[in-house]
């Protein structure tokens, strides 16, 4: 991923946050040391109604679960 503040090329993910729904990553430039964060979420229009019914189930439990 390119830095988003000077547009280095080398960047590097320092942690990953896969505890819930959307994949959360921390992320390094190798060139100005800034920080910053990523989410990873899914594009439904490549999902049918019944995909897209199914995942926002398994959102709502999952929520329900970390909020416990
Ligand atoms: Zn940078």
């Amino acid at each position: 991923m390119i830095c988003p503040k000077c547009a280095n090329e080398k960047t590097y993910v320092t942690d990953t946050d896969k505890s819930g729904p959307i994949v959360e990553r921390i992320r390094r430039c190798k060139a100005c040391h800034y920080v910053w964060r990523t989410k990873e979420i899914p594009v439904f229009n490549l999902m049918d109604t019944e995909e897209i019914k199914a995942y926002e189930t398994y959102i709502a439990q999952s929520l329900t679960e970390i909020k416990k």
